[in-house]
């Protein structure tokens, strides 16, 4: 071992403290999520479900036409769809041609207005013409992946049954090192196990908003963001 340097009375002399490197929280140690969870509440304290709808089964038939299309066109086109057709009895009489031509400008219209209907017949003959509310029961039914059950299950129904994942939350959660996945089934495994259960559905909204409005895919502002501090992001804008 080194001896370590002496005055010229013998004594040792005091060595200097080393500086240490500033400790910032990375990755999803829980006072670090805590930090990012508060900093969302207290920026979207009201974020909600920004489909236009009355009712689980007009919020099912949103979400399903939100799929690689805006929220903002969807609500474009539900308000005239469900006048037309206003129960789901309507949408399950329907011909596959002619919703097709209803919400042609959603994009994927044929697969959107084939799962629709699907979805409106299985409701009738297995559910007595009512949405269920389990997400067993809810992937189940024609077009309905976990995305779309949790959308129904948090927002018509109120039940934390997993976390939204779509595009938002998918760029998002990676970009705050909360998860290194990147198929949203494992980045939702991943959100689960690090957010608690009576945050998760707050949690999703506020994300998607975040998404919406400051953490964009191509230049996200991070000079507005409240979350700067805690986001150390590869393609953080400086
Ligand atoms: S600092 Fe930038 S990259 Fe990080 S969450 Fe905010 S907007 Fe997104």
């Amino acid at each position: 071992m080194k001896a370590k340097p002496k005055t010229r009375a013998g004594r040792t002399r005091p060595q200097p403290v080393p500086q240490r490197a500033p400790r910032r929280l990375r990755g999803t140690q829980p006072a670090r999520v805590a930090g990012i969870l508060k900093r969302l509440q207290a920026a979207y304290p009201h974020a909600k479900c920004a489909l236009v709808h009355r009712n689980a089964w007009q919020l099912l038939v949103a979400t399903i036409l939100s799929a690689q299309c805006t929220d903002t066109r969807v609500n474009m086109v539900t308000p005239e769809l469900f006048r037309k057709y206003p129960t789901i009895h309507d949408f399950a009489a329907l011909h596959q041609e002619v919703l097709e031509q209803d919400i042609r400008s959603t994009g994927f219209f044929r697969n959107k207005a084939k799962a629709i209907i699907g979805c409106a017949r299985k409701i009738m003959t297995d559910f007595l013409g009512r949405v269920p509310e389990t997400m067993e029961q809810l992937l189940g039914l024609p077009g309905v992946a976990r995305k779309t059950a949790n959308v129904v299950l948090g927002t018509a129904f109120g039940m934390a049954t997993g976390v939204v994942v779509d595009t938002h939350v998918q760029r998002i959660a990676r970009r705050l090192d909360l998860t290194k996945q990147e198929a949203p089934e494992k980045i939702e495994q991943d959100l689960m196990r690090i957010i608690p259960q009576e945050k998760w559905i707050d949690f999703s909204h506020q994300m998607i908003w975040h998404g919406r409005q400051l953490c964009l895919a191509r230049r996200p502002r991070c000079g507005q963001c409240p979350l700067d501090d805690v986001c150390y992001a590869a393609d953080k804008a400086t």
